[in-house]
């Protein structure tokens, strides 16, 4: 039997572990992986990369090597026929008898003028060009070469988690939150803003959170303006609401995902942001060999909130390798039930918020917290072993060898002692 899974992202990646790993069935699946990266990318944890603390490396995973047991082809899609059972991409057509589509979403954007730069935050490559242009920004104001307070800033589009995530960390990169007020300091300032057209911030959040997440916004010196809608982004500017301007260093979009062109190709429903409608159990509606799942869906029918998130395309990838699987064998399929975890959110400088099991958890603890659950989540043993790596030990060598320097004891001092 040919199951064809089309991304190498969470929903992805995990459907073909879960098909594979089901002995003895997953020994005769024929299971194909399409991606256009040869790499999976942990996206919750770009902004520890764009904040500096782990390199791409931590946060990247060859698809070989996750899926093993399955053909691996990178190539870009650009088609599905599902009267012909056939996917269509840059490298030649390839036949199926079950089809699953992971392949996530695209930023929605505003309208963008020629010569306007608008970053976005979808891929490790953005993370990192993020990273190195708020750098540079944070060097030339050490410098002092940029002068006018004007020219020093960075809007974000978008409060929702990333969002807030990248507003938190620029706000140590840029040194807003540690800075003396304006007026007393000589030394160029940034100004962080970060835009929501809702009234509110993390709608779906409690609102003790949502508090909690309003005051350390505040401490970050990142201004926060809601009901406010960015209507165009010119070369330096940023229009709100169609009248006033502010001016921006940098843009960047966090401002939520859209269907890809190619699921028009289907004749399948849509939503009004192009993603896919499914039934309870994760199938297109008439194509009953076709499941989608993750950023690519709509999930507003279901019985319970479900976000756009890693932890539910996790859990979809159960459900629809489960189904593929009851299919095959002539069973009832199961229906999707999503159970949530708890959500966490960095805030900037190992720190979070969190509401993890009922319990509101804030700071280090919930970093650490959350980090512990991402590793756990992160495939492979050598690859956690990498990020427990990057995440724990090297900060507290580091840590150490900075102790040791503020007391005047050399490294190599030590070593020959010891031998
Ligand atoms: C910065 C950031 C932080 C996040 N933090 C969290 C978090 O803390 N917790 C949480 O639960 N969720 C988080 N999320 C959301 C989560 O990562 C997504 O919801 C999740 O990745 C969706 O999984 P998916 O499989 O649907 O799509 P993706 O993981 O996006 O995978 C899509 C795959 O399809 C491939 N692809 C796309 N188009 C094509 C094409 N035309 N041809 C070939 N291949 C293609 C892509 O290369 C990719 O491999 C975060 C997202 C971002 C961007």
């Amino acid at each position: 039997m040919k199951v064809v899974i089309l991304g190498g992202g969470f929903g992805g990646v995990y459907t073909a572990q879960n098909l594979k790993s089901c002995w003895p069935l997953g020994e005769k699946l024929d299971v194909t992986l399409i991606s256009r990266s040869s790499h999976f990318e942990f996206k919750p944890l770009f902004p520890e990369v764009f904040a500096g603390r782990l390199s791409p490396d931590h946060v990247r995973f060859r698809l070989h090597d996750l899926c093993r047991a399955c053909h691996v082809k990178i190539a870009q899609i650009t088609g599905i026929d599902p009267r012909k059972n056939v996917v269509k991409t840059d490298k030649g057509d390839v036949k199926y008898e079950y089809l699953v589509i992971a392949l996530g979403g695209q930023p929605e954007s505003v309208p963008v003028t020629q010569g306007a730069e608008l970053s976005f935050f979808e891929s490790l490559d953005d993370a990192v060009r993020l990273r190195d242009r708020v750098a540079a920004l944070a060097r030339q104001m050490r410098s002092g070469r940029t002068k006018s307070r004007a020219r020093n800033s960075v809007v974000i589009i978008g409060a929702g988690p990333t969002g807030i995530e990248i507003a938190s960390e620029a706000s140590y990169l840029l040194g807003t939150n540690r800075d003396k007020p304006a007026a007393a300091s000589k030394r160029p300032r940034a100004d962080i803003y970060l835009i929501e057209f809702a009234p509110q911030i993390l709608h779906a959040w409690g609102q003790a959170l949502r508090d909690e997440t309003r005051r350390i916004l505040g401490e970050a010196g990142v201004h926060l303006l809601t009901s406010t809608r960015v209507s165009r982004i010119e070369r330096g500017r940023v229009y709100l609401n169609g009248e006033r301007s502010i001016s921006a260093d940098a843009v960047v979009w966090a401002g939520g995902l859209r269907g890809l062109p190619l699921y028009q190709s289907l004749g399948s429903p849509l939503d009004r942001y192009g993603r896919f409608r499914v039934n309870a159990r994760l199938q297109l509606p008439r194509h009953e060999n076709v499941f989608a799942m993750g950023d690519a869906i709509n999930t507003a029918g279901f019985p319970m909130p479900i976000p756009q998130s890693a932890q539910a395309a996790f859990q979809q990838a159960h459900c629809v390798a489960a189904n593929v699987r009851r299919s095959i064998a002539g069973k009832a399929l199961k229906e999707f039930r999503y159970s949530e975890l708890g959500v966490a959110m960095p805030v900037g400088g190992r720190r979070a918020v969190a509401h993890i099991g009922g319990l509101p958890i804030e700071g280090h603890v919930a970093w650490a917290l959350e980090k512990a659950l991402f590793t756990a989540r992160v495939p492979g043993l050598a690859n956690k072993l990498k990020l427990f790596d990057g995440l724990a030990l090297e900060p507290l060598e580091q840590e150490g060898m900075r102790y040791l320097k503020e007391k005047g004891i050399e490294w190599e001092f030590l070593r020959e002692n010891a031998e």
